[in-house]
């Protein structure tokens, strides 16, 4: 009998109102569990929950704060081994990825139990003699946090950690599709010394228990990572109640290969950046914009990169890339791979269902050549292990193309010249900018975040996390007669 895995509600661990399955996307008949589908009177309870203990949170000292979100950050660093695997048999990233990312959601942790320490404020003398002002940050209250699947534990992790450094109680609303790696954090966050129901896990559906959460009044901020069609009705919700929302909704990210690149960086830039995570990534490059001088020379190595990758079961050896994460998300991809065909792309490998020992979501990596801009494929996310290559006859053309988007998350170059990394830095018109490295991956302790439809609301990661976790408070002080 499959243990169930439950939610974690109002300091509790219980059952909910119904089951879900989990498969392994590498292999249909692996099942990874069965997990508890949160109710809505349990929604209502732990927010009840949550406003109490969070009031018991500000009350803690600082190095109790510290003491708690590094042990967090602590056990999962120690514990990357055994979480990446869970992680990566529910996703379907590749063993090194999984175990890659629950390193990362540690130093997450680690680096905001730090960041407990740091809270300085800012003082001033009045405009009125004798008043001094003192301006510091106090925590917004209950933070809902609604993550995706594609980063199951950094992407929860890096709200996480600084909605609870900075003072908040946490609703956490995963996506249903990656239970195991929530209940896997919670359970190490559960056994801190933090109050009882300062933090969440309420596990079920984003069309119902997501949507009753984003429109709680008694939620004072959001902060969500998916699609935009879901980021833009949780904007529309919570401004009914006037919460704060901070939210990163993918991209259509540029990596821009010039003529005077170095082709084989280049080119293992381009398979880093397209594949990684099977194509599922917010930062992947999608479109490879590239100098006609250095084109076929490019695309020549890169489609012989493509075919040489070899797809697997997310725990095999030697796999590069593993499964997509569901059947859905495998029909859509496939859907694109027809609407690219239609669109004029010619179609230079991959793009094909795969069949493995296991039952899986298996495709091959695609890549789509003599596509133009406009084309859909090269307009909307896709979310899958496909890009494209658009031809350009300049530098200027390039950025032109990178820019021409109605996301803006992440943009790179590739060249030798000085001239035009600094050029592009300066007018590449996306959140993160790259020279000579993947438009994926990027530090915990700077800020991250996009422009245009990526993102809404304050940046997230490093001390800029702050902006949105806080609101400021500005006291006047009269020290009244001596
Ligand atoms: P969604 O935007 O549907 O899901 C993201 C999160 O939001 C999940 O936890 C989901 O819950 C939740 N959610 C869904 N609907 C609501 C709602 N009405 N109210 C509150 N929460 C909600 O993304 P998908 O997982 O369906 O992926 C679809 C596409 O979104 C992908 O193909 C990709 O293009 C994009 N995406 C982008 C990501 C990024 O990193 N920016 C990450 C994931 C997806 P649940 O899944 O449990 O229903």
């Amino acid at each position: 009998m499959q243990e169930l895995g439950r939610n974690f509600i109002a300091g509790e661990w219980v059952e909910g109102v119904s089951t879900v399955e989990n498969r392994n996307p590498s292999d249909l008949s692996d099942l990874v569990g069965l997990f508890a589908q949160a109710g809505t009177d349990q929604l209502e309870a732990t927010l009840d929950q949550a406003r109490r203990a969070q009031a018991e949170w500000a009350a803690y000292g600082m190095e109790r704060k510290q003491a708690a979100l590094m042990a967090i950050g602590n056990e999962l660093m120690a514990r990357a081994e055994e979480l990446g695997t869970l992680l990566s048999r529910e996703e379907g990233k590749p063993l090194a990825e999984g175990k890659g990312e629950v390193y990362r959601a540690g130093q997450f942790f680690t680096y905001y139990a730090a960041e407990c320490l740091r809270q300085l404020g800012e003082n001033a003398d009045s405009v009125r003699p004798g008043v001094e002002i003192d301006v510091r940050r106090e925590a917004v209250g209950v933070v809902a946090i609604i993550s995706p699947w594609n980063f199951p534990t950094a992407t929860a992790s890096w709200k996480i950690a600084p909605a609870l450094c900075y003072g908040n109680a946490v609703v956490w609303k995963p996506a249903n599709i990656t239970p195991a790696s929530a209940v896997a954090l919670t359970e190490i966050i559960a056994r801190q010394d933090i109050p009882k129901g300062l933090f969440s896990l309420v596990m079920g559906s984003g069309r119902e228990i997501g949507q009753q959460l984003v429109e709680s009044p008694k939620v004072n901020a959001i902060s969500f990572t998916g699609s935009v069609p879901v980021g833009k009705g949780i904007a529309a919700a919570a401004i009914q109640n006037l919460t704060k929302v901070q939210m990163e909704m993918g991209s259509k990210n540029a990596l821009a290969v010039m003529d005077d690149a170095d082709i084989d960086l280049a080119v293992s830039l381009a398979l880093g950046g397209a594949f990684g995570g099977t194509g599922q990534k917010c930062t992947a490059s999608s479109r490879l914009v590239v100098h006609q001088a250095v084109h076929d020379a490019f695309v020549e190595k890169l489609v012989a990169g493509t075919k040489a990758m070899k797809v697997g079961h997310a725990l095999g050896e030697g796999t590069q890339m593993g499964p997509v994460v569901s059947q859905q998300q495998l029909e859509e991809n496939l859907a694109y791979v027809a609407l690219g065909k239609s669109e004029g792309a010619e179609l230079a490998c991959g793009g094909q269902r795969l069949e493995m020992p296991h039952e899986g979501f298996y495709m091959s990596p695609g890549v789509f050549l003599n596509t133009t801009n406009d084309m859909r494929i090269n307009r909307e996310e896709m979310f899958a292990p496909l890009t494209s290559v658009i031809s350009v006859g300049s530098y200027d053309e390039a950025l032109s193309v990178v820019n021409d988007t109605n996301f803006g998350l992440t943009s790179g170059i590739v060249t030798q010249s000085l001239a035009r990394a600094t050029d592009f830095r300066r007018n590449a018109r996306t959140g993160v900018v790259t020279v000579n490295l993947p438009t994926a991956g990027t530090d915990y302790h700077v800020p991250f975040g996009g422009r245009g439809d990526s993102s809404y609301g304050p940046r997230e990661q490093g001390k800029a996390a702050a902006e949105f976790y806080t609101t400021v408070k500005t006291a006047y002080i009269s020290a009244g007669a001596v």
